[in-house]
């Protein structure tokens, strides 16, 4: 059976792609960091399915925890074969001369270290120099890393931005290894991370501007990430697919 491990599966994009995972048939791998309730629902829905799928605690921005989380993983499950970078945060909506270095730290070690992170140790399961049999990764991305974010959040935007250059560099690094890497850049998808910015509404203030003319949802971003995580796209490695309403 296919494993698959998502970071930050406890709500929002994470936990759609992890029941769209379950139900394509993988075992699924349902990180989180502080959400175990939450986690814990999503597992739950998916054995409701009868899927199989197990919640694990990590922090993804420390390196610790991703080497625990991966032992963990192992334990569980066997050998991985997709891994679905989701994890992610953003700050308050501030100008750029207003963010501390401690805030783009912060920003950058849960964006960017993480991937970076969670990428190497997958390596060593999927690869076949490691006993692995190929694989895939997904990264998920943001419309911002082109856009940059302005009068919003250029931090967030700039660690998307290394996510997609990580992903480009990584997906001809390993195209020798049977493992293809792609990503996917949402915008404007109706989870809680706005909140987080400081403007729960945020989708509702520029719909108008975008061409779709509406906020995402998770579920359809899950869709774009399947279709990467699985052998639908098997001719495809360092690519991106916008789920931006044409933006
Ligand atoms: P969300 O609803 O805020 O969910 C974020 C998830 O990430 C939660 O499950 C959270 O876990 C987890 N997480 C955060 N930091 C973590 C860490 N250090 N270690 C482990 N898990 C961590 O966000 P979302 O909107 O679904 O976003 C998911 C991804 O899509 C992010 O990478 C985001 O940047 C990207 N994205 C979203 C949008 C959008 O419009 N929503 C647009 C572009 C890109 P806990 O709750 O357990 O802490």
């Amino acid at each position: 059976m296919k494993t698959i491990l998502i970071t930050g599966a406890s709500r929002g994009i994470g936990a759609a792609t992890a029941r769209l995972a379950a139900e394509r048939g993988f075992s699924v791998a349902v990180n989180y960091n502080k959400r175990k309730e939450e986690a814990e629902k999503v597992v739950e829905a998916i054995k409701q399915k009868g899927g199989h799928a197990k919640a694990f605690q990590a922090d993804v921005s420390k390196e610790g925890d991703v080497l625990r989380l991966f032992e963990e993983v192992d334990t569980e499950f066997g050998s991985l074969t997709t891994l679905v970078n989701n994890a992610g945060i953003l700050e308050k909506q501030y100008l750029l001369e207003n963010i501390t270095s401690q805030r783009w730290q912060r920003i950058f070690e849960a964006n960017t270290l993480s991937v970076f992170l969670c990428c190497r140790e997958a390596i060593k399961r999927i690869s076949p120099k490691y006993g692995g049999s190929g694989g895939t990764i997904v990264n998920v991305s943001s419309i911002a890393s082109r856009t940059g974010a302005p009068f919003e959040y250029i931090d967030y935007a700039a660690s998307k931005g290394a996510v997609d250059s990580l992903t480009i560099g990584l997906s001809r690094e390993l195209a020798d290894e049977n493992i293809r890497v792609n990503a996917v850049r949402p915008a404007f998808i109706h989870t809680d991370i706005h909140a987080s910015g400081g403007e729960p509404n945020r989708i509702e203030r520029i719909k108008e501007a975008i061409p779709l003319k509406r906020g995402g949802l998770s579920s359809e971003v899950a869709e774009a990430i399947l279709w990467l995580a699985t052998e639908q796209s098997s001719y495809s490695t360092g690519i991106f697919i916008d789920v931006s309403g044409g933006r």
